[in-house]
């Protein structure tokens, strides 16, 4: 059985990240959203509140797992029983970052493979962060979360009105 593993910090889950979740089940049979618990980005949501909306956001996905994780990725990834890590690629932007990363892990741990998907057309402007920002300034996020990280994310910034 093939297991892979979708690493992130997940602030909050978008439908990008839901594209590329339900895309991975192509290439592996079970997969393992693995939420980065020690982020230095200052997450707006603790790790228990990312991984409680990534679950259910795809209760509705059969063979996915949402986890917690910190530490290295590869030793997540041997703990796991995993042997794929997925990662998606909006811009060229991303690519030079994503590249040194699969670069290091493979450089750490030799069994673990890196694969990218590109990301969807629709979904390649959308972002955890600009989600945010734009959920700040009181605009309608309904295109770019499902409805239960919309709540949250409104509850966060306290915007009751649009809850
Ligand atoms: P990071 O892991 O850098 O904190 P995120 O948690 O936002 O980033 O994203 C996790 C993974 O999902 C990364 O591989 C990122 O490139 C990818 N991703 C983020 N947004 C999208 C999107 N809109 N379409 C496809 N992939 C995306």
């Amino acid at each position: 059985m093939k297991r892979a593993i979708y690493p992130g910090s997940f602030d909050p889950v978008t439908f990008g990240h839901l594209d590329v979740i339900e895309r991975s089940l192509k290439i592996t049979d079970e997969l393992i959203v693995g939420v980065l618990q020690n982020s230095s980005k200052n997450p707006l949501f603790s790790v228990e509140e990312r991984v409680t909306m990534l679950k259910e956001a795809t209760s509705h996905i059969p063979h996915v797992r949402v986890e917690a994780f910190d530490g290295l990725l590869v030793d997540f990834a041997v703990k796991s029983e995993a042997t794929t890590i997925v990662r998606g690629l909006r811009a060229i932007t991303d690519f030079e970052y994503e590249l040194q990363m699969s670069q290091i892990n493979t450089a750490l741990n030799h069994d673990v493979d890196t694969v990218f998907l590109t990301t969807r057309l629709q979904y390649a402007y959308l972002s955890s962060s600009i989600v945010k920002e734009v959920a700040l300034m009181g605009g309608d996020i309904s295109k770019f979360v499902p409805e239960n990280v919309m709540k949250r994310v409104y509850e966060k910034f306290k915007l009751k009105e649009r809850v």
